[in-house]
Formats: structure tokens, C-alpha cells, sequence
């Protein structure tokens, strides 16, 4: 596949697509990319075996231009955003490549605010990346290094301040028992100490930063087994599942049944819009559980484009007390504007503590709905065309064409996404409806009328 470069930052398989090499010429085109001022640059990263060569090449290059550097280690990718936050930095580079398998890994650019890099300077280290020389600093102007080991600490006591002081005592008394799979990532040290400050009884697996996954990274269902079959054994009253930079997180109920990473932002939606007015912010992929949720509490869904800093932008833009992806990532601002795995874990025993209803129980007062994803092989240059063909097909229904086009079907409570990959050649075509049936028929015509 080679190396992946976007505004986000460059992803690939080490040794092959991804060098050290690599790694350096993206610290020196980021540390120029910054600017002049001499604010100093985070450098972070999950545990992979992987990370320790990338984070050394990554802060050479940022030092060789100049710019100073604060280490914070093997951290979670919202620790890092925290502290980007926190110690007024210039910008982050993180070192993870977040769910994918442990032969990956990346680099991705953060902003001074802690989301993503400004998208027109990212583009132009996209078009110098390959070729042009860069200048080094001279001897006396190259960067320093430091190290700072506060993140965890820093972020435990973020989200613990967020939190209802009644309901922290609340959940004490519970003494909850709580599964806890870090899958071998950067979750593995600070989440136990959050969990620890609830006073719940934890068992955590896989529980080495060691960067050797555990299993398939990705917190989905077929992955999850080992975390689910705890569960159920121990008779624990939750499962918690981040992926390797701790960013998303699934949930397991109290029967050992993997409920779907759909439900995590709807159940951290639903203790936040209890307590506060305001909307909620998802991807244009998010279940529909979410509007039926807002809908309860009299709020409104906002919708954005796929992307984790399009939904943190819109959240920031509206005062949105809450938002996140279907995907598991729950964005609390109240804590970081970003995907957050530690905000997710305290809402969600927040919410069980103050109804006291167990996470099955609180799932049944859901609607059901059936998710499917469908891949299509597609030539990117053809899939503008065909998205263009829909539009005019399908204009008199409730549309959105935001992020390629999502038809609502509000009276039949089901919808339909379809958008090109923006790496590979494919499209993708998502649809939700209460009966697996329909879901597919909609999918289904959808790809016949696309000529998929
Ligand atoms: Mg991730």
C-alpha cells in the first residue's frame, strides 16, 4: 500500500512503508510547519514495540529545526491532547497508528488547541514530504528535550473534577466490578488508576504497555471474546475494551454479551443530557439510538462529516455539553475536545450509579436497531460521479450530502450512509434500521443504483 500521508499526519507498516527515516524528515517538516514561536512541541505515543525507534526519529527531527521538546512517554493519544492543552504547546506529535495491528504505525500532527493540525499547513508537509531539502539548524539553535511523566495523573484528576462529587461517592459505595481489557496498549497504566479513585473492584487483562496486542486491536465484537467471557465469569458488572491509544471504548454488560461500540457515546449521551441542556454532536454514521436519546431529553443531533475533528469542531462551535462516533469514542469537553476512553468509562458509572440500573437494563430502554457495513470495490476518480448520480436520485427525500450522501427515512426510523474511503478503493455504504431485513434491502439498492 506504501506510506499513507494526509492532513492527519503519515500511517504505514514499519520497515516497510514507515522508516525511521521517515519518521525524522515528518519531525522536521512539523516542527517547521509549527512556526517561528518558541513555544515547545509534545511528543507522545502508544506502546508499540515500534514506538520507542519513531518517538527518538520523530523529536531528532524536531530538535535539528529548532524546536524544543517535551517527552511524555507511552501515553493514551487524549493524555497527549490534554497536555498539549495544559502546557500551552505549539502543537503534539503522537506516535500510534490507534487501532490498526501491531506491524502499523503513525505519526499523527495535533494542534495548539489538542485537535488536529491546521488542515493548510498539513497539506504543504504532504507536498514536501517526498522531495526538497530542509534546513537544519546550526549547533547552538537546535532544540532540547524534556521529559514530563504528569499525564496520567493530569488526566485522571481532569476527569475526576468533571465528575458529580456526590455520584463519585456514589459509585465508592457501589464497589462496582469492573473487566478492564487495555489490550496491551497505552491504556494500561493511567485507566486502572482512574478506576482505582471509583474504589471498584478492578480485574484488568492484558495489562503490560508492552505494545504486543493482546489481540486484534480493533474493540470490536470478534475481538473481544476473552473480555467477554471474564465478564460473565467473574459475574462483574461491566466490561470495559479501549483500543491501543486508548482514544475508543466498548462496552461489555453484566451478562458477558459484547454490546456494540454503538451504545458507548449513546450511554455517555444519556447521563450527560440528564444533567445538562445542549446538543449533541456525531458523524453522519453514528446509530440513530442517539437522535432517539436527544429526542427524550427535548435536544437536537447535530450532524458532521466523518472525522474525529469535525465532530470536536462542531462540538466546541455549539457548546455542545457531549458528542463522539459510533465507533466508541465518547468526546466530553468538559474534559478534552477529543476521543476519550477515561471520560467514557467515569460517564458511564456515573450513569449506572445514579439510575442504578445495570448496563443490560439501561440497553433494553434503547430502541434496537440493526447496523450493517458494507464495503464496494470503487476507482476513487469514479466515486464523485456516481455519489453526483444519487444526489439527483434521491433528492426529494431527507438527504445530507455533507460526507458523500445520507438518506433518512425518518418514518421507517432507518437510514442509509455512502462515502468513498479516503485511502483506499473502496465505498463504503452503512445502513441502520429496526429489522436486519430492511438494512440490507436499503443498502442493497442503494449500491444497484450507485452501479456498484
Ligand atoms: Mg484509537
Amino acid at each position: 500500500m506504501g506510506l499513507i500521508i494526509s492532513v492527519s499526519g503519515i500511517r504505514g507498516i514499519v520497515g516497510q512503508d514507515l522508516t525511521v527515516a521517515d519518521a525524522m524528515r515528518f519531525g522536521m517538516l512539523f516542527g517547521q510547519a509549527l512556526g517561528n514561536d518558541d513555544k515547545p512541541v509534545i511528543l507522545a505515543g502508544d506502546s508499540r514495540i515500534s514506538g520507542d525507534a519513531l518517538r527518538s526519529a520523530v523529536s531528532a527531527g524536531l530538535m535539528a529545526v529548532g524546536r524544543d521538546v517535551i517527552d511524555l512517554g507511552v501515553v493514551t493519544t487524549p493524555g497527549a491532547c490534554l497536555m498539549v492543552r495544559k502546557l500551552q504547546a505549539a502543537g503534539g506529535a503522537v506516535v500510534t497508528a490507534s487501532h490498526n495491528p501491531i506491524e502499523w504505525n503513525g505519526i499523527k500532527m495535533i494542534g495548539a488547541d489538542g485537535l488536529s493540525f491546521d488542515s493548510r499547513r498539513a497539506k504543504q508537509i504532504k507536498e514536501r514530504f517526498n522531495s526538497g531539502q530542509i534546513e537544519h539548524k546550526s549547533a547552538k539553535e537546535c532544540g532540547h528535550i524534556t521529559r514530563n511523566d504528569e499525564t496520567h495523573k493530569t488526566h485522571i484528576e481532569t476527569v475526576l473534577n468533571a465528575c458529580d462529587n456526590e455520584l463519585i461517592e456514589k459509585i465508592r459505595s457501589r464497589r462496582f466490578k469492573v473487566v478492564l481489557d487495555s489490550v496491551n496498549g497505552a491504556g494500561c497504566v493511567g485507566t486502572a488508576g482512574l478506576i482505582e479513585k471509583f474504589n471498584c473492584e478492578l480485574i484488568h487483562i492484558n495489562n503490560q504497555p508492552t505494545g504486543d496486542f493482546a489481540h486484534t486491536p480493533e474493540p470490536i465484537a470478534e475481538n473481544l471474546v476473552e473480555l467477554a467471557d471474564k465478564v460473565g465469569q467473574l459475574g462483574a458488572d461491566v466490561g470495559f475494551a479501549q483500543d491501543p491509544d486508548a482514544d475508543r471504548l466498548a462496552l461489555v454488560d453484566e451478562k458477558g454479551r459484547f454490546i456494540g461500540e454503538e451504545y458507548t457515546v449513546v450511554l455517555a449521551s444519556w447521563f450527560v443530557l440528564k444533567r445538562s441542556a445542549g446538543s449533541v454532536a456525531v458523524n453522519l454514521s453514528t446509530s440513530r439510538m442517539i437522535d432517539d436519546l436527544a429526542e427524550r431529553f427535548g435536544q437536537k443531533v447535530i450532524r458532521t462529516a466523518v472525522g474525529e475533528t469535525n465532530v470536536a469542531k462542531a462540538v466546541l462551535a455549539n457548546n455542545c455539553p457531549i458528542g463522539g462516533e459510533g465507533n466508541g469514542g465518547v468526546i466530553y469537553p468538559k474534559v478534552v475536545p477529543v476521543r476519550d476512553s477515561f471520560s467514557g468509562i467515569a460517564l458511564i458509572l456515573e450513569l449506572m450509579a445514579e439510575t442504578g440500573k445495570t448496563i443490560s437494563e439501561l440497553v433494553d430502554e434503547l430502541p434496537k436497531y440493526v447496523m450493517i457495513k458494507k464495503k464496494f470495490p470503487c476507482n476513487l476518480n469514479e466515486a464523485p460521479q456516481r455519489i453526483e448520480k444519487l444526489i439527483s436520485k434521491y433528492e426529494k427525500e431527507q438527504i445530507s450530502t455533507i460526507d458523500g450522501l445520507r438518506i433518512d427515512w425518518p418514518e421507517k426510523k432507518a437510514w442509509v450512509h455512502i462515502r468513498p474511503s479516503n485511502t483506499e478503493p473502496i465505498i463504503r455504504i452503512i445502513g441502520e434500521a429496526p429489522e436486519r431485513e430492511l438494512a440490507e434491502e436499503l443498502i442493497a439498492k442503494l449500491a444497484a443504483d450507485a452501479g456498484l
